[in-house]
């Protein structure tokens, strides 16, 4: 895991924008690490969730890079461990906006999955699994793992080919639509 951070540009419009989209006051965490320490998927990323929040305190752009802001599952385990009820799962999603927007994702399989994921929901009121399956399956190439597990779970109907909509579709979407206008 590569704690150590090297900074090469710092950039305070960038902390400003971090801290409007998320709500977090980047300022109030002290590096205490025990949302990393916590953290389930930390582990298995580039850096963990308290090197995420001292880069986003710097506005260091290298963060819009990292694995770590695609695959936080917003489990919350940080913010209740948090001393400073920082919700380091909304920083890492405002973060993935920005890298989005910027064009540094840094782990294309996991942006496609949300990707999809909120627009099956926008489109459905809920998702449709088999939709995600074929995109993650497109982003990563991987067309014949996990077989193994997936065409059993097909032949027990896990996977509808077609999904299904929400009775009160219209005002969902009237919803939906109102909370991203909110977000930008
Ligand atoms: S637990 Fe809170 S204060 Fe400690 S490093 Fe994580 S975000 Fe910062
Ligand atoms: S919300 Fe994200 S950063 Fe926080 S513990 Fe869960 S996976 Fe880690």
């Amino acid at each position: 895991m590569g704690a150590s951070v090297q900074l090469r540009s710092i950039d305070m419009d960038l902390k400003k924008e971090i801290e409007r989209l998320s709500g977090q006051k980047l300022d109030a965490c002290y590096l205490c690490g025990k949302c990393s320490a916590g953290c389930p998927v930390a582990p298995y990323q580039d850096i963990p969730p308290h090197v995420v929040m001292r880069m986003a305190q710097w506005g260091s752009k290298k963060v819009l890079g990292s694995k770590m802001i695609w695959n936080c599952a917003s489990c919350g385990t940080c913010y209740t461990r948090c001393p400073n009820n920082i919700d380091v799962a909304r920083v890492c999603g405002a973060l993935s906006q920005i890298s989005r927007r910027e064009g540094l994702v840094a782990d294309k399989v996991a942006a496609t999955l949300r990707e999809k994921f909120v627009e099956s929901v926008k489109n459905n009121g809920r998702v449709h699994e088999l939709s995600l399956v074929v995109a993650m399956k497109m982003a990563s190439r991987d067309y014949l793992g996990d077989l193994d597990i997936g065409i059993p779970m097909f032949l027990k109907g896990k996977f509808p080919l077609f999904g299904h909509k929400i009775k009160d579709l219209n005002n969902f979407q009237k919803l939906f639509d109102s909370k991203k206008k909110g977000d930008k």
